[in-house]
């Protein structure tokens, strides 16, 4: 049996660092056992995935040399590659009615509305929310009438009702196990047509000869689906593998608002496909003799699957820096000065816009860039102190500044753009320098202090360690949430 693995990324957003590290153990996989590695885009979801976030994904994998070797811009026979393109020629229905025919899946009539309303019950009689089954019980050739006559409709599974599901998955001591009475009656073709992820990915794997599944943990509640359609599909299905999830260092999974997740971003500050990788093996994996700092093509020769580390790693930025220092010191001078040249080259076409007011001469960039890219930046006490109050409340205000920019942060959809920054602090202003009408002396002397001109000083020091930078808000966006906040709190603690 030839090895044949892929990873499945979706193009929505900017290519994310779980995508390298799914990827490295599936490469690493392949190369090991002399199998081919295969790159498959699953853009199913049409609200959110986009052609450029496409694109992205094959270039963040080429600069980090996770070569595919069948995938959408490289061709290959199993193709094509691209999910979309698939559902044009129509291959994930012809599954659907498969399973219609064998009796496997049904039509289901429900509206958004209908399925709203069951959910309000549900969550009213305290019963898990699940598709309650309703349209299990239509008669098929009714149901079969209604939809040529053109009623909406998605056709869901028919999932077993009795017994239990159990899965060894090699990389965890107990099965996974899980009764079918609580895995629902998943969707497989939605109403426009269009397959969702669980039905398209067990056809492509199938189709494309996928013999080892290595994904995320994130996918195991999945995991009845896709072996059940295996089933009834008629497919054998390939063998599936969990593995750990990248971790915050609170051990959420690995989010953007606490760490950086897009390669794209690991591009642009100058890391090296070398120390990226290789710090993401050690995440996942080791080196069979304790060794810290290893290449790629020695990882795909000791890589072993039993070894991996299911243990949710703790993505450890403090640790990569380490890595790239080793690596980027041990660079040939030619390489290294090259590595330098492409970081002013970046850094000045993402500055540019907002320096060139403040510029005489070339040589003046790398001084104003500075605060842009600086891991940290330098505070005095002094400017740090707004005119009129003293250092306590300067470092109360800096603190509080912190706490509503990660609450800020926190809500969904938050947007870190100078706009967003603007608008937000306009309503943090006068929401905080207000006092509520009968406020005691002490509330209202807090009020007093939120008034913007000490405010957006002290952001502006607080983030730059400078009182002259370009506009505030511009400014905060570009060097970034997670640094704006860390610096803050840096700006508090010199005024303690
Ligand atoms: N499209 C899924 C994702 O974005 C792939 C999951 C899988 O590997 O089966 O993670």
């Amino acid at each position: 049996m030839t090895v044949r693995v892929r990873i499945a990324p979706s193009p929505t957003g900017d290519p994310h660092v779980g995508t390298a590290y799914i990827g490295l153990l599936n490469w690493c996989f392949a190369r090991r056992h002399g199998g081919r590695f295969i790159l498959r885009i699953e853009d199913t979801d049409r609200t959110r995935c986009t052609e450029a976030s496409a694109q992205a994904i094959y270039r963040s994998l080429k600069w980090l040399g996770l070569s595919y070797d069948e995938g959408p811009d490289v061709g290959g026979e199993r193709g094509p590659y691209v999910q979309s393109e698939r559902v044009a020629l129509g291959i994930y229905r012809r599954y659907a009615d498969q399973l219609l025919a064998q009796g496997d899946a049904y039509r289901c009539f429900c509206t958004a509305g209908d399925l709203d309303a069951m959910r309000k019950a549900q969550a009213a009689a305290g019963q898990p929310i699940m598709y309650d089954r309703r349209c299990r019980q239509l008669d098929p050739a009714a149901a079969a009438a209604r939809a040529a006559a053109g009623e909406a409709h998605v056709v869901r599974m028919k999932s077993p009702l009795e017994g239990s599901f159990s899965y060894p998955d090699r990389l965890r001591r107990q099965p996974f196990t899980k009764t079918w009475a609580e895995i629902d009656d998943q969707v497989l073709l939605k109403a426009d047509g269009w397959p969702t992820y669980h039905l398209a990915a067990v056809a492509d794997d199938h189709l494309m000869g996928i013999t080892h599944v290595i994904r995320a943990e994130e996918w195991l509640n999945s995991l009845p689906k896709h072996i059940w359609l295996n089933q009834r599909l008629g497919f054998t299905a390939p063998e599936y593998v969990h593995v750990g999830l990248l971790r915050n260092a609170d051990k959420s999974k690995i989010s953007k608002r606490k760490n950086p997740t897009s390669l794209l971003w690991y591009e642009r500050q100058g890391f090296l496909p070398e120390a990226l990788l290789n710090f993401l093996g050690l995440l996942g994996h080791s080196h069979p003799e304790g060794k810290e700092q290893f290449g790629l093509a020695e990882m795909g020769a000791f890589f072993d699957l039993d070894r991996i580390n299911v243990a949710g790693p703790v993505f450890d930025l403090a640790k990569l820096r380490h890595l790239q220092g080793l690596w980027f010191r041990a660079l040939p001078p030619e390489r290294m000065i090259a590595e330098i040249h492409r970081a002013v080259d970046i850094q000045a076409g993402e500055l540019l816009p907002l320096l060139r007011e403040r510029m005489t001469c070339g040589g003046d960039f790398m001084g104003q860039a500075e605060p842009f890219y600086a891991q940290t930046v330098a505070h005095h006490p002094d400017e740090l102190v707004p005119k009129g109050l003293d250092r306590a409340q300067a470092r109360g205000l800096l603190e509080q500044l912190q706490a509503e920019l990660r609450k800020y942060l926190a809500a969904d959809g938050a947007q870190w753009t100078a706009a967003a920054l603007e608008a937000f602090l306009r309503e943090l202003l006068a929401r905080r320098g207000q006092a509520a009408p009968g406020a005691t002396a002490e509330q209202q002397a807090q009020a007093a202090l939120w008034q913007q001109k000490a405010v957006y000083m002290l952001l502006r020091v607080g983030a730059t360690g400078r009182a002259n930078t370009p506009p505030l808000f511009e400014t905060l966006e570009r060097i970034g949430a997670l640094r704006v906040i860390e610096r803050l709190g840096a700006a508090a603690g010199r005024l303690k």
